[in-house]
């Protein structure tokens, strides 16, 4: 594992170790973490080398939605505020019961190290919001907010002072995204790539990929809008979902790393933007 700074007050790992990206914003009195990837052992040492480096203690987890390579390390942070929207928190619950004995078997058979999911165990988020929250540490402010996109209960969290936003899975920087969750929503995820776009941001935080700039954000919303349009204007010529999906995929953007999962995303955008599913 090895951590960057990325500017002044911001950490994180965007070195793919923890699968999500995980990403940390020192306060003037704490520590505060987003997300908890997928590897509770790197994301330990994430923590405990920060508390060693800037004296301070870790007091809260954000989270910035449920899918599970952003919140297998939430065990590291046990002791800490665990806090995420309040559908989030519920679909986290009803999942759990879906990781059966065979399945957790499955997932450590499949890790690169195993021992990392030794003593493994979910850890369903603490508290909830339901549109934002702010946080303050004498002058300094940190905004989250939900908006869906992704899923419903994405949510981005904002360090004004540091100008750096972590946008969770809001955001995959020089990928296609995975956008077929039941809940994504095309039109939200345009709504909150413009709210991004609107702060005052130098330092781009996805929730894969290294950390960029607005000019790669513009890039996905204009992708993204195109293609909203493109269905909107076929469905309404009748053109059929397969040829929708053909000419979808004959929009410029980023290769995905799994051809599936692009194709049950643009099937996702289709059925939310027709209204058939
Ligand atoms: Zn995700």
């Amino acid at each position: 594992m090895s951590y960057i700074k990325v500017t002044e007050n911001v950490y994180a790992i965007t070195d793919g170790s923890t699968v999500g990206n995980v990403c940390a914003f020192e306060l003037p009195t704490q520590l505060l973490f987003v997300d908890s990837g997928m590897n509770p052992k790197i994301v330990e040492s994430f923590r405990s080398d920060l508390e060693k480096q800037t004296g301070k203690k870790t007091t809260t987890l954000i989270i910035t939605h449920k899918h599970a390579d952003h919140v297998f390390g939430n065990q590291a942070f046990k002791d800490c505020r665990i806090i995420s929207h309040r559908d989030t928190k519920q679909r986290m619950i009803e999942e759990k019961e879906r990781w059966t004995e065979e399945r957790l078997n499955e997932l450590k058979k499949n890790a690169v190290d195993s021992s990392v999911y030794d003593g493994f165990e979910i850890i369903i988020p603490k508290e909830t919001f339901e549109t934002k929250l702010t946080i303050e540490d004498f002058d300094i402010k940190i905004l989250v907010r939900n908006t869906g996109g992704h899923t419903t209960g994405s949510s981005f969290v904002y360090y004004p002072k540091a100008k750096a936003i972590a946008c969770g899975d809001n955001f995959f920087e020089g990928v296609f995204p995975w956008a077929g969750d039941e809940t994504a929503d095309p039109e939200a995820w345009i709504a909150a790539i413009k709210e991004y776009l609107a702060l005052d941001v130098e330092f781009v935080i996805p929730g894969h990929g290294k950390v960029c700039s607005k000019v790669e954000l513009q890039k996905w919303l204009d992708y993204l809008e195109k293609a909203v349009i493109l269905i909107r204007k076929m469905n309404t010529q009748g053109f059929s979902e397969k040829d929708i999906i053909k000419k979808l995929n004959e929009l410029e953007y980023y290769p995905p790393k799994n051809e599936q999962h692009k194709e049950l995303s643009l099937k996702r955008w289709y059925q939310v933007i027709t209204g058939r599913s």
